[in-house]
């Protein structure tokens, strides 16, 4: 039998384990139940299928992305696995070979949609089959207070007494205090091997900036940092998505719509583009994204604020998967502030939900106006401690300037409480600026004392000072839908002169980090790199799979600083086992050959 670290090195081409997949492996393989909080991209996918592997008999996966399965399963299988799914897109005759199989002992692992399992027909399989292990995919599913809850997972509860001996491996990466605890209490796993590891997505560049130009500055971060990737763009409405998607086309991008307004078929087939390719832009509501596994997503772009940073973190969470760097980039302004807090107000629910959501709306806000690290920051919102200041986000890699601006703010809090809290920012900024204009006339606000006082400052620094007062929740909007401003508690010691205020100093977007393409770093030759990648494609168009499913970029890259000449060379490229090494090494060794060969005449 081999050993997991062999398993490892020869079936999966990687030297070590990370934190902590051997402990997990170690006691799944022993026996024991185990339940697993990783971050995206963490590496929970090896901590039950070595164990599969090494266990006698079949491990059964139970995943709700159907989807997904046959990229999965062609993906181990492309590892030398014997792995196969059952699921409703298969036909009859297909799933009862799939079934002899298992029931001869060939399978090692066997991919389950849950709601096969209140299938008798099922049952009875599985019963007779040897199982090394469940292993409960996107584990959260089970839980009614997430917010991915199925009623399918609640079979899952019967696994135990059903299966007294398999171990039971559950896994999410998405799974705040109360959800894990209703994870736990409903499959049983009082007694499982815990394993819960941060939150932090170290490989992932978050920034976020103002938003003034939107398309143009949105064409500048593609076009220096992004221009050949596969990427997520997230907007709020339908129309946005679609105007977005066919601009960005015009641009020269390969971009697609997507919204839950679209047929289905037309949401199945961008998807798919979206997935198979290497360069398609998604620009999508946030209907787009759920079972989204791509691992070479490069870049997330936010050009609407999100309601949640639970939402924030999860949309931004789907770039890089892979480990390579990846950023999630989002502009914001004003106005989406105003947007959202009214469709809060204007929204159904109770009072407590509108209030509820006002509050995470506020948090929200804060991480934008935040002048210390974002990751930091986005951290400890969701319970953790991250000492350093990151040195990958805006705020580590391009401070902020702040400036004093306690007076400036007096008079903005003074304007909004002497005009009655009626008014929105553009009539507050002509009484500060002294502007004669017919409503000034109209309700004689050219008589106040703050009528003027503010010329020191232009248009967009006073739009800037509302923002700001209106983020750090000084100011409210109101509900009824002209946007007017209400003063907060809190800007009452502000008025009194009693504290002061530090306030950002808006600056234009600036890269931060220019690349040509963002995975390469600077050694690599960007000609032999496009031969990997053609070398890649033509092998992926062969055998009809995703080229990510041949070799990662992370792969790729290796080759390109290494430059691997043999076959024992090429065997120590992370992510090439004994069998992908004879299936593509000669390919991959041949197109590293000739791109220097190219190079040296
Ligand atoms: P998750 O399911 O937690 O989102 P995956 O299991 O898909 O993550 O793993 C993410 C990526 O990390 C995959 O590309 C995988 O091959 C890689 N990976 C996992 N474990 C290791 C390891 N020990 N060494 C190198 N790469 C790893
Ligand atoms: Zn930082």
């Amino acid at each position: 039998m081999s050993t997991a670290l062999q398993i490892l090195q020869t079936t999966f081409g990687f030297t070590h384990f990370r934190e902590p997949q051997q402990a997990i492996i170690e006691a799944v393989v022993s026996g024991n139940d185990a339940f697993v909080l990783m971050p995206t991209g963490g590496g929970k996918s090896l901590c039950y299928q070595i164990p599969a592997l090494v266990r006698p008999g079949c491990g059964v996966v139970i995943s709700p992305l159907i989807a997904l399965m046959q990229d999965q399963v062609t993906a181990l299988q492309q590892l030398g696995i014997r792995a196969s799914f059952l699921n409703s897109t298969l036909d009859a005759q297909s799933a009862a070979a799939v079934e002899d199989a298992l029931l001869n002992g060939e399978l090692d692992l066997l991919y389950l949609a849950p709601e096969r399992l209140n299938q008798t027909r099922t049952s009875a399989l599985l019963e007779s089959a040897t199982l090394s292990l469940f292993a409960i995919d996107e584990a959260h599913c089970v839980s009614q207070w997430g917010h991915d809850f199925r009623s399918d997972y609640l079979q899952l509860e019967q696994l135990q007494q059903r299966f007294p001996s398999v171990p039971r491996v559950a896994l999410t990466a998405t799974a705040d205090a109360r959800t894990q605890q209703e994870i736990i209490d409903r499959l049983g796993l009082e007694h499982a091997a815990q394993f819960v590891v941060g939150f932090d997505r170290p490989n992932i560049q978050y920034r976020i900036g103002l938003k003034n130009n939107p398309r143009q500055q949105l064409l500048r971060f593609l076009k220096d940092e992004h221009p050949q990737d596969a990427g997520i763009v997230y907007c709020l409405s339908r129309k946005k998505t679609e105007e977005t998607a066919q601009w960005l086309t015009e641009q020269g991008f390969d971009a697609l719509p997507y919204h839950a307004g679209l047929s289905a078929e037309i949401r199945a087939a961008h998807q798919a583009r979206f997935l198979r390719d290497e360069n398609v832009i998604v620009v999508a509501t946030i209907a787009f994204g759920m079972g989204i596994d791509k691992p070479d997503v490069r870049f997330v772009v936010h050009l609407d604020l999100p309601k949640t940073v639970e939402s924030y973190y999860q949309e931004t969470g789907r770039a890089g998967r892979d480990g390579a760097p990846a950023t999630a980039w989002m502009i914001y302004g004003l106005q989406d502030v105003i947007k959202l807090r009214q469709m809060m107000q204007s929204s159904q629910g109770s009072e407590q939900h509108k209030r509820l959501e006002q509050h995470r709306l506020n948090a929200m806000l804060g991480l934008c106006e935040i002048t210390s690290c974002r990751r930091q920051s986005l951290l400890h919102y969701f319970g953790e401690d991250y000492p350093q200041p990151c040195g990958n986000c805006d705020s580590c890699l391009d401070p902020a300037k702040t400036w004093d601006a306690t007076e400036a703010c007096r008079m903005a809090l003074s304007a909004v409480a002497r005009t009655g809290e009626r008014f929105g920012v553009n009539h507050l900024i002509d009484v500060l600026r002294g502007k004669e204009t017919e409503k000034m006339w109209q309700f004689e606000h050219h008589l106040l004392p703050t009528f003027g006082v503010g010329t020191a400052l232009d248009n967009n620094q006073w739009r800037s000072v509302f923002r700001q007062l209106v983020g750090r929740s000084y100011l409210s909007v109101d509900m009824e839908g002209y946007g007017a401003l209400k003063l907060q508690e809190q800007c009452r010691p502000l008025l009194r002169g009693e504290v002061a205020i530090a306030l950002r100093v808006d600056q234009k977007q600036k890269v931060v980090k220019r690349q040509t393409k963002t995975p390469l770093p600077e050694e690599v030759d960007v000609g032999l790199w496009e031969a990997l990648r053609e070398c890649r494609r033509e092998q992926a168009e062969e055998q009809g799979v995703p080229p990510y499913v041949i070799f990662h970029d992370s792969t790729l890259i290796e080759m390109c600083t290494l430059l691997p000449q043999t076959h024992d060379e090429f065997a120590n490229l992370t992510g090439v086992g004994e069998r992908k090494l004879l299936k593509y090494g000669d390919a991959f060794l041949v197109a590293i050959r000739r791109a220097q060969d190219e190079a040296a005449t």
